[in-house]
């Protein structure tokens, strides 16, 4: 057996790397960045350990329990991404469109920038409503 079938048989069925297994290589960058500064000794064994465990998961053949885990990270910081993004895209769009809330749904509606009021339909519960809209 040579050392690329080798590689592939010890690859399969590995649970390999997820949004939770970045977000603790993030916080480990972060940890390390901090401890620049700090130079902690229990700052460095919580990095070292939170590495562990992240390498532990990109290893591990219990697929579902990990699954199980990305859910529940996703469900507490899928939300921020998501708010970050759209905080983003606002930005970038300020010039040429706007954003308003659906009173009903709360769905977030992307505008073109056209001054004055206007009825918008949300395209996700068919709810009307007003919108003002005044340029800079
Ligand atoms: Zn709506």
């Amino acid at each position: 057996m040579d050392w690329k079938s080798k590689l592939i048989h010890f690859w399969s069925g590995r649970y390999g790397a997820d949004s939770l297994g970045y977000g603790m290589f993030g916080l480990c960058i972060a940890l390390a960045a901090v401890n620049i500064f700090i130079r902690s000794l229990a700052l460095q064994i919580i990095c070292l350990i939170v590495l562990i465990l992240a390498a532990l998961r990109v290893f591990s053949r219990n697929a579902t329990a990990r699954r199980k885990e990305n859910e529940i990270f996703l469900k507490i910081f899928g939300g921020v991404k998501k708010k970050w993004n759209l905080l983003q895209r606002r930005f970038r769009e300020r010039k040429t469109h706007c954003f308003r809330t659906c009173p009903n749904c709360k769905t977030v509606l992307h505008l073109p920038m056209k001054k004055g009021k206007h009825v918008v339909s949300c395209p996700c519960c068919k709810h009307e409503f007003t919108v003002h809209i005044w340029l800079l």
